[in-house]
């Protein structure tokens, strides 16, 4: 069972113990007394309503707010509100409602602009300075090699191996 009730339930029980002895006694400062603890008793029973959800148990503290708002009126002429507070809001999950949209976006998009604005990746010469340069000894012919293990040709005037010369 909720604490908070069953403290509360323990402190209406006390409060009923009293009440007995203050009307045996029939003294005016012991019913003041008592009425001044009972509203404290109303005030704490109508907040616990917050905390407080069980129907069956929020009958029962409306029932001791009820008792003690008609004792403290016999006592003091004070009429108290014996309405208990409406629980807390329940939780509601409203924020993962928005969150979902947002992420769905995140996946394409800035990666296809970034490939948009790349520049094209064709074409990278290599100076013709970077090539291996032959020459036929005899200086009328000259020949660049353009790939690693293009086969060297001769000279096609000469019918000679080239030679690599400097550029
Ligand atoms: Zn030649």
């Amino acid at each position: 069972m909720c604490q908070l009730f069953q403290e509360i339930h323990q402190n209406h029980v006390k409060l009923m113990g009293q009440q007995l002895k203050v009307d045996l006694s029939q003294e005016e400062g012991d019913q003041q007394l008592l009425a001044s603890q009972a509203k404290e008793l109303v005030k704490k029973i109508r907040s616990a309503g917050r905390k407080i959800r069980n129907a069956s148990q929020r009958q029962r503290l409306e029932s001791y707010t009820l008792y003690w708002s008609r004792f403290i009126a016999e006592v003091t002429s004070e009429y108290l509100d014996v309405l208990l507070c409406e629980p807390e809001e329940p939780l509601l999950q409203t924020e993962e409602v928005e969150e979902k949209p947002a992420k769905t976006q995140d996946l394409g998009k800035p990666l296809e602009i970034e490939k948009a604005f790349q520049p094209p990746l064709s074409f990278n010469p290599s100076p013709v300075s970077k090539l291996l340069k032959y020459a036929c000894p005899k200086g009328d012919y000259v020949w660049y090699k353009r790939q690693v293990g293009e086969p060297i040709p001769n000279c096609p005037t000469h019918n000679i191996p080239l030679e690599q010369v400097q550029p």
